[in-house]
């Protein structure tokens, strides 16, 4: 099966300073099928046109493959209704969305918003600026020392003063999967709303946002095979509904006067402007694509390869690596001895081996792990064993080259 799929990604099959590019770096985008670029091109080529406007035939093409799109995306997700999804950029606007216009009006002074420690900094910063405006406090769930969380902690720090808990389901750097489902039990319970950053889980598992029971949802398109700048935002409906949109303009209107206006109803009030609409054919396509290889079928290829890599990789002496043992997200967070992760990254550049070495937009997670950066092998439904293989022995290759140093 994994020959078959590869197959269908062109830009594997070239090569990256001589040596064939073994692409290691998902976690921060994925690479896209010819489906995906066909069905926008395809786009480019016979529908495109602006949306809900038109009257001629384009644009009602357009209007359609747009809001098809929209109906892929609730079912992948197991959403009650499209009008629950919106479009956004990705994850960061779903969420800057969130904390800007449900959390600003829903929290005052004193009220508590409740994160990790382990957030991408797109699930931190918006809720650090929403409660510097309202006068809200940031409260931390305590990490584990392997950096998961325990749903007891949950259950000691959310307050009846909690309006909102936001969570990653999975960490970008840990690969954890979080107890989003506890969580929000809990939170509920507390007449709170659970916010899921789900950019590291929609691509890797199947995610039913009803049994969940999560308020909002955000994911990132282009993690999951489409292109990049199309992304969505789930929410319960009452909530939606309740909230004012962030953007004003064009497409989002009802009825415009001089002094006043009023907005669409959902999802369109959140979607002001000309929406990114080959990017929503493109993940409406990347959907499909998924679909039919399964979900199921893509967490099991992962969670064997991430049990591969691990053994694998805890073999190199001086090696560091991040999180707990068991993983079901392919994802390999890790150090070698004192060598910078930059210097990894680049000496297995130049084997065509693409990682990733920073603070993975996780500085706090970084000063907690005390460090300043990690490098990161992160793989897909794409990845082999072979790729494992040749990222292990370029590693023992880079620890002889940098010596004493490891
Ligand atoms: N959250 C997590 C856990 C992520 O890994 C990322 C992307 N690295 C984001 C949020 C932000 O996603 P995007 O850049 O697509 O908005």
């Amino acid at each position: 099966m994994i020959a078959s799929v590869r197959e269908q990604f062109p830009i594997l099959h070239q090569e990256i300073n001589g040596h064939p590019l073994v692409y290691l770096d998902n976690a921060a985008t994925s690479q896209k099928p010819q489906v995906v670029i066909d069905a926008v091109k395809r786009y480019y080529e016979w529908e495109n046109s602006n949306v809900h406007r038109g009257v001629h035939t384009l644009g009602s093409r357009a209007t359609d493959a747009y809001e098809g799109a929209r109906e892929k995306v609730a079912r992948f997700i197991n959403a009650e209704s499209s009008e629950q999804i919106i479009f956004t950029r990705g994850t960061t606007t779903a969420l800057n969305l969130v904390a800007s216009s449900y959390a600003r009006s829903v929290c005052g002074p004193g009220d508590e918003i409740v994160l990790t420690e382990m957030e991408h900094h797109s699930n931190l910063i918006p809720w650090q600026q929403a409660a510097l405006a309202v006068g809200a406090t940031l409260k931390y769930i305590p990490l584990q020392p392997d950096g998961s969380i325990r749903v007891e902690d949950v259950e000691a720090i959310v307050t009846e003063r909690t309006k909102v808990v936001a969570i990653a389901y999975v960490s970008n750097v840990m690969g954890i999967v979080h107890p989003v489902k506890q969580i929000a039990e809990i939170a509920h319970r507390h007449g709170a709303v659970v916010v899921v950053d789900g950019a590291q889980s929609t691509p890797h598992m199947k995610v039913d946002v009803q049994d969940l029971d999560c308020d909002f949802y955000a994911l990132s398109g282009h993690k999951m095979c489409a292109p990049t700048g199309i992304g969505a935002l789930y929410g319960k409906k009452a909530l939606l509904e309740s909230m004012e949109p962030i953007e004003f303009g064009g497409e989002m209107i009802n009825d415009v006067g001089l002094y006043e206006s009023n907005w669409k109803e959902l999802p369109w009030k959140f979607e002001g402007g000309t929406p990114i609409i080959a990017g929503a054919v493109g993940l409406g396509a990347a959907i499909d694509f998924l679909e039919e290889i399964g979900m199921d079928a893509i967490e099991q290829h992962e969670t064997q390869l991430a049990a591969y890599a691990m053994n694998r990789m805890s073999e190199i002496e001086g090696i560091t690596i991040y999180g707990p043992r068991e993983r079901k997200v392919g994802l390999v967070t890790f150090n070698l001895g004192d060598v910078h992760p930059h210097d990894v990254a680049t000496v297995l550049d130049a084997q065509g081996i693409a990682i990733r070495a920073g603070h993975h937009c996780c500085q706090p997670l970084m000063r907690w792990l005390k460090v300043s950066s990690t490098a990161r092998a992160s793989f897909y439904l794409y990845n082999t064993e072979e790729d494992v293989d040749r990222l292990v022995s370029a590693l023992i290759q880079t620890k002889e080259y940098f010596g004493d140093a490891t």
